[in-house]
């Protein structure tokens, strides 16, 4: 009923599913606490991922907010030449700006506000064009939005490649950044990725505000410093920045009937008794490292579920657009797995070959533990739902998220030296999965499940009426309203 919709918000998602999720959930989210709200998502996929189409499946058949697919744009000559994950991200949405374009001016309802994610920046021009309203939603933490916002200053000031600087990078507001913190696309800034990515953080001051998955009480520091003139405020120049996580998977229902078995298995195990091990829709780790993740877990005498991967020698990332998901290829788990590892461990652990309904088993009671490859979307999965973590960053803005976890926050163990450096081993495994796990027979308790689970707690209210989150929502709803 067209009449009756106030306003109607239109989103851009670009392909992969840690950039395709938070999308949908933004979209229930605003069509869920704002009923009169109309929602489009216009979703630019890949080509490989099968996971892509079943959760815009599932996503449609809530019937919350429509999905238009933007037809993918072809990208085999990239594949050819091998470019790196954010060039073709960021290729694939340029050419992808007609079709966008196209499917913006078409609407029948008019948009009132367009939301890009930080690889569609260069369409905010459309937006502009048809003097639609237009942000930005960081599908990240408050932290990375400064890192991102501040490299074209950190370009200008400092020489050679960041990595091989002696004293840790300055970014205003945020503790200091070890340069090996840095994303993937400023480990080399020679690189096309490189510039791509700079250029991401000057066109992000084109918008007109900034939505990002966190909320005040997690990160107060950095969202003051991205408000306070004398800090990073000076760059965006009063384009407020809105805390409105954290948004995390929920509506879309994920339990198919394979997962039954699963779901049953842990519904008799002990309460946060499960350690979850997953590397995220695309990471994965060698043959040697998964060796030593098998012994170290069976050493650690804890109950495991693991969605194993075949490894790979082909870097983490860029598994990322060459995995066909839900395809095991001819191989057998126990292929890749210690001898006799599955028989040893029959009785306390579970092997998910490929993709596991990852937010429904970390809302396991049972579950107490989630060894992660550090995404956000898998971070905010595992803090919202009480779960302590090990953080094994593997690529993108991973390895910063793993210093916030363990360092800012406190809720995370690591292993000493980075996993995509130097294989960690069993020893190592094995005590930082009791660290978690554990509880201290003494104090009946374990520090880092105390805390995770108080941010577990500063997260609900963010999002409950009165809490920082839902009113910065409601900002956002109010001028899209009062001005339709
Ligand atoms: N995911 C899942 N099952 C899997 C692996 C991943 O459901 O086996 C989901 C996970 O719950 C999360 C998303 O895929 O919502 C991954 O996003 P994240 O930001 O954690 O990492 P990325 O995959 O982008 O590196």
């Amino acid at each position: 009923d067209i009449q009756k919709l106030a306003a109607h918000v239109v989103l851009l998602s670009s392909p992969g599913l840690g950039h395709l999720i938070p999308f949908i959930e933004l979209g229930n989210h605003f069509a869920l606490i704002h009923t009169h709200l109309k929602v489009t998502l216009l979703a630019v996929t890949s080509q490989t991922s099968e996971a892509e189409t079943q959760i815009l499946n599932s996503a449609m058949k809530t019937n919350l907010i429509n999905i238009i697919q933007i037809p993918s744009p072809n990208i085999f000559h990239l594949i050819e030449y091998d470019a790196a994950p954010v060039t073709r991200l960021c290729v694939m949405m340029r050419e992808a700006k007609p079709s966008i374009r196209k499917a913006l001016s078409n609407m029948t309802l008019r948009p009132s506000l367009f939301i890009v994610d930080i690889f569609g920046t260069e369409s905010l021009s459309i937006a502009k064009e048809l003097r639609i309203l237009n942000y930005v939603f960081v599908a990240s933490h408050a932290k990375f939005l400064s890192l991102v916002i501040y490299t074209p200053v950190l370009d200008k000031q400092i020489e050679g490649q960041y990595v091989d600087q002696e004293e840790p990078l300055k970014i205003p507001g945020c503790n200091l950044v070890p340069p090996e913190d840095v994303v993937d696309p400023m480990l080399d800034r020679n690189s096309v990725q490189y510039e791509e990515y700079r250029e991401v953080g000057n066109r992000i001051l084109e918008s007109d505000a900034i939505l990002v998955n966190t909320w005040e009480e997690l990160e107060h520091k950095h969202l003051q410093a991205l408000r306070d003139e004398d800090l990073l405020g000076q760059i965006l120049n009063k384009i407020p920045v809105h805390g409105i996580g954290p948004l995390v998977r929920q509506r879309v229902s994920e339990t198919s009937e394979e997962f039954e078995p699963l779901l049953q298995w842990l519904d008799k195990q002990p309460n946060e008794s499960v350690i979850y091990i997953s590397f995220g829709s695309g990471g994965t780790i060698s043959f040697e490292q998964m060796t030593e993740l098998a012994w170290g877990l069976e050493l650690s005498q804890q109950r495991f579920v693991w969605v194993v991967r075949a490894p790979t020698k082909v870097s983490a990332d860029a598994a990322f657009f060459t995995t066909k998901y839900f395809n095991s290829g001819d191989n057998e788990v126990a292929d890749y797995l210690p001898e006799g590892f599955l028989s040893r461990t029959n009785n306390i652990g579970t092997l998910i070959p490929e993709w596991a309904p990852q937010s429904s088993i970390l809302r396991h009671r049972s579950v107490g533990g989630f060894l992660s490859h550090c995404g956000w979307n898998s971070t905010l999965e595992s803090i919202t739902n009480g779960v302590p973590m090990i953080a094994w960053p593997l690529y993108a803005e991973q390895r910063m998220n793993a210093t916030l976890l363990v360092e800012d926050l406190g809720v995370a163990v690591r292993p000493k030296v980075l996993p995509t450096k130097k294989v960690v081993d069993r020893e190592e495994i094995a005590s930082m999965v009791r660290e978690i796990m554990v509880v201290d027979e003494n104090m009946k308790r374990n520090p880092i499940r105390g805390r995770v689970k108080k941010i577990r707690h500063s997260a609900e209210k963010a999002l409950l009426k009165g809490g920082s989150s839902y009113a910065a929502m409601s900002r956002v709803v109010k001028t899209i309203t009062s001005k339709s």
